[in-house]
């Protein structure tokens, strides 16, 4: 799992077989740049250390939305994890819709679970009981039944960052134990409800295997109590959060976590659905951008460039760290600085205390920006989301525009009507 995708030639920067600075003269910066191969590559990947058990891949549509990328991981034979009715849509604007979606989230309403419903898909993840009642109403209106699973809270660290963690006992995310088992006591009493799965997600970033072997055993444990009281699942969906290396971080190999997968849950015979979507798409992207400003001052140096906190919001949010390369000159230099953006925030940072050397209109790589990178930007300063490009070996296509002015004005509707 390196950036081998990305390589240095002749003291310029290729991502595959594309000139980087080649992108930025085409179309500007900041930019999204994902690799095609790297995605397919990682799908393969875990397709093989899968090979022989029963699964299915939902591609966590969060993580990177975007509808090219999302067509490419459908092409490899994934599903996908959705977890708002937009989501779905872009799923099925992809065509030829098949229905391999779960829908996770502690929050679905009203509009989604009719729409959902409509479409037919594999699993409605169950995060709380009145969110059941509801499913159950609206499915007796449609008299359809739908599918479930119960969303497990195992109670176990994931060791990751706190906002990326969601299988302790007091994240809002699932049930524990003994309220899950329950519910499926009360799902089998509803006529409207096909009690088709379990369901556990622990958390982002995982690095460490510890606590998906806890949580496994605490599945297993459960599937073994539901089926003394008469209840059959088709599938385990063991959710994802397979950690990728930012910064040098050890990572279990893929064939220990699927190992772990044959120990506690083959037994039962069951589809495992896995939820990833860092392990697939973090690695195949970088963010693209543009020195501005060296600022220097005695206490701290400052690299301003074009790209913010509303481009790139994980060193923000999370403190998370991205290797950032110079790619118009990659010495390291013997200075130290912060990346900053030019957004009027403190916490408008990409990243800190960073030996490199640049100068003004140098390009800076920031890699590893597949995941949850562009899915998370947003328009705070009025700035226009950034432009997304696909490299697929010599060949390179814009698979997002760069937002105007005029796109971001567009919904206040008394102004843009004077206008006309
Ligand atoms: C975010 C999320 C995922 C994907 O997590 P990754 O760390 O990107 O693999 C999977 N399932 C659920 C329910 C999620 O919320």
């Amino acid at each position: 799992m390196n950036n081998d995708f990305i390589t240095e030639k002749n003291n310029s920067f290729f991502i595959e077989e594309v000139d980087i600075r080649i992108l930025a003269e085409k179309y500007g910066t900041p930019l999204y740049i994902y690799s095609k191969q790297s995605i397919i590559h990682q799908i393969s990947l875990l397709q093989e250390a899968l090979s022989d058990i029963n699964h299915l891949i939902c591609f966590a549509v969060k993580s990177n939305s975007n509808l090219s990328i999302l067509n490419l991981i459908k092409n490899a034979e994934c599903g996908f994890d959705i977890v708002s009715g937009g989501e779905l849509k872009r799923v099925i604007a992809l065509g030829n819709y098949d229905g391999n979606v779960v829908f996770s989230g502690v929050g679905k309403s009203k509009d989604e679970i009719e729409y959902a419903l409509e479409h037919n898909i594999l699993a409605f993840n169950i995060e709380s009981e009145p969110e059941l009642m509801r499913l159950n109403s609206i499915a007796k209106k449609f008299a359809k039944k739908a599918n479930i699973s119960i969303r497990v809270n195992p109670n176990v660290d994931a060791k990751t960052h706190p906002y990326i963690s969601t299988g302790l006992k007091d994240n809002k995310f699932g049930l524990d134990e003994k309220k899950a088992i329950e519910l499926y006591s009360l799902a089998k009493t509803m006529d409207y409800i096909n009690i088709t799965g379990i369901d556990c997600h622990i958390g982002s970033q995982l690095t460490d295997l510890s606590p998906f072997q806890d949580t496994f055993i605490k599945l297993a444990n459960m599937i073994d109590h539901l089926q003394t009281i008469g209840i059959e699942l088709d599938h385990i969906d063991i959710g994802g959060g397979i950690g990728i290396s930012y910064n040098d971080e050890k990572i279990t190999p893929l064939n220990h976590y699927v190992s772990m997968i044959k120990k506690y849950l083959s037994k039962y015979n069951k589809k495992i659905i896995l939820e990833p979507g860092r392990l697939i798409i973090g690695k195949a992207g970088i963010l693209l951008t543009k020195v501005e400003y060296i600022k220097r001052s005695e206490h701290k140096n400052f690299i301003v460039v074009d790209a913010a906190m509303n481009d790139l919001m994980r060193p923000s949010l999370y403190g998370a760290h991205h290797n950032v390369i110079n790619i118009s000159n990659p010495k390291n230099g013997d200075e130290i600085f912060d990346i900053v953006g030019p957004i009027c925030e403190t916490g408008d940072f990409l990243a800190k205390d960073r030996q490199i050397s640049a100068s003004e209109d140098d390009l800076l790589a920031f890699m590893d920006a597949g995941a949850y990178g562009f899915s998370m930007s947003s328009n705070y300063n009025t700035r226009p989301k950034i432009a997304e490009i696909l490299v697929d070996q010599t060949d390179f296509k814009l698979i997002r525009q760069r937002e105007t002015f005029d796109d971001l004005i567009q919904h206040e509707i008394e102004f843009v009507n004077q206008k006309k």
